[in-house]
């Protein structure tokens, strides 16, 4: 069985609704279609997601400046998108109605209420596709994440699937009807809407995978391929055809958008392949993610880089040998809620990398304040406007001299590195240095590592 899901673009009008129902169509093996909500569309400039536009409506209603164009945009998308695929007007009717009620029903005081009307937009993309596969004489069963059972909480910042899901979705492997389910939400244990982060209907289609044990999950997007390097910085890098999961995980650590994070862990414990594939295209071969990758042809796969890095650099003769001394400061960090990246470390010296915005100058005056009172570090220096340039790849392990050309690329740039991190798996190298060097940086270490591309 193969669980497919389908993104925002890929159903953003009627045009790209068909091409979703035919890609369904033209496989038996693809019995479960998770759905997004609509997306950003071609020809429309410029263009709103329809869960952006729920989300605006929530802030106007927080603020209590709720106008109706907001909804009126998302009810003319509606009506749009059932007329143009013929469905009946009822539907629409009923969209709709859904949607006055939600708002309704909002409540500021109550996250539930507002987490119903973000997930309007998967719920209603569900209805219609359903509407529409039934129209074409097709089976099909619109199944609510909420009467399934995909149970979540909410824990440490992040929403948890509960393990009782992987249960309640089993069931679904045996549905004769081929099956509509919209991503991005689920129910919690108190009966209510919850839904996951941003793109988060990539893990509900990652916990479907699992639950019914697929053999595939394609992940149905508008590019033909994951590309080696973001276009921001390399217009036409090398497309991907095969990446591991461990690969994946570091690229997406900085600003590789290839699926959302989360999304690995349901399909890792039970080795689902991912394939990310074209709606626009759907012979073009895609790119697979998989456990153990078969053939490695290039050291690297892929380069990402991201900005807002900070070091927090401290020094003391001999800091080294001092016991204990590494977990009295990131305790420090901990107690003041800090997110510790990375942590190199000298004979003299520790430094400690986090993000800029989760460390603010107030921060860093209680930071600096806290160093020195309870631990006695009297030299600090806080280092801001850092970037982070990674390499990322399976063979970077068992191949000699990656960082000594890296470096020499880097140098030949006249690029200043300030920290180089490499761990003992030796699937990433990290280099950090001045952001306004990062895309320089990119540049000269895909020539190097991509050459004739
Ligand atoms: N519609 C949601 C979003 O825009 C979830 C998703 O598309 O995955 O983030």
């Amino acid at each position: 069985m193969i669980v497919c899901k389908f993104g925002g673009s890929s159903l953003a009008d009627a045009g790209q609704i068909k091409k979703a129902c035919d890609i369904m169509l033209a496989d038996r093996e693809r019995r479960i279609m998770v759905v997004s909500a609509p997306g950003i569309r071609s020809n429309v400039i410029p263009d709103t997601k329809m869960t952006d536009r729920l989300i605006r409506l929530i802030h106007q209603f927080e603020k209590d400046q709720m106008d109706q164009e907001e909804s009126l945009g998302i009810k003319v998308r509606l009506t749009e998108l059932t007329s143009s695929l013929e469905l009946p007007s009822e539907l629409a009717a009923e969209l709709i109605y859904e949607l006055d009620r939600l708002v309704f029903e909002l409540d500021a005081q109550s996250p539930a209420s507002k987490a119903a009307l973000v997930a309007f937009g998967e719920w209603s993309m569900g209805r219609i596709v359903t509407a529409c596969l039934l129209s074409r004489g097709i089976p099909a069963r619109f199944v609510d994440p909420r009467d399934a059972g995909l149970m979540l909480a909410y824990k440490n910042g992040l929403t948890e699937i509960l393990p009782q899901t992987y249960v309640n979705l089993a069931p679904l492997s045996l549905e004769e009807a081929l099956i509509v389910f919209p991503g991005f939400y689920g129910l919690t244990e108190e009966g209510e809407t919850m839904t996951f982060s941003r793109g988060g209907s990539d893990i509900t289609g990652a916990i479907l995978s699992a639950a019914v044990n697929a053999r595939l999950y394609e992940n149905w997007t508008d590019r033909d391929s994951v590309l080696a390097v973001n276009p921001e910085y390399i217009e036409h890098a090398a497309p991907l055809t095969e990446m591991s999961y461990r690969e994946m995980r570091e690229l997406a650590y900085i600003g590789f958008s290839i699926i959302h994070p989360e999304a690995l862990e349901p399909v890792i414990e039970k080795n689902i392949p991912i394939r990310i594939c074209n709606t626009n295209d759907p012979t073009a071969p895609g790119t697979r993610i998989v456990a153990e990758r078969t053939h490695i042809d290039r050291i690297l796969t892929g380069i990402a880089a991201g900005d807002e890095f900070c070091t927090i650099n401290l020094r003391r003769v001999l800091i080294n040998q001092e016991i204990g001394i590494l977990s009295r400061i990131l305790n420090i960090f901990a107690e003041m809620g800090i997110n510790v990246h990375h942590v190199p470390t000298g004979i003299d010296s520790v430094s400690i990398v986090v993000k800029e915005a989760q460390f603010s100058l107030e921060q860093e005056l209680v930071l600096r304040h806290r160093l020195r009172s309870e631990l006695g570090l009297e030299h600090i220096t806080a280092v801001r406007g850092m970037a982070v340039v990674m390499l990322v790849g399976e063979g970077i392990r068992d191949t000699i001299g990656v960082m000594a050309r890296a470096a020499t690329a880097l140098a030949d740039e006249q690029i200043s590195i300030e920290m180089v991190l490499l761990d003992y798996f030796e699937i990433s190298m990290l280099f950090m240095m001045r952001s306004y060097e990062k895309a320089r940086a990119v540049l000269a270490l895909y020539r190097e590592f991509f050459p004739q591309d």
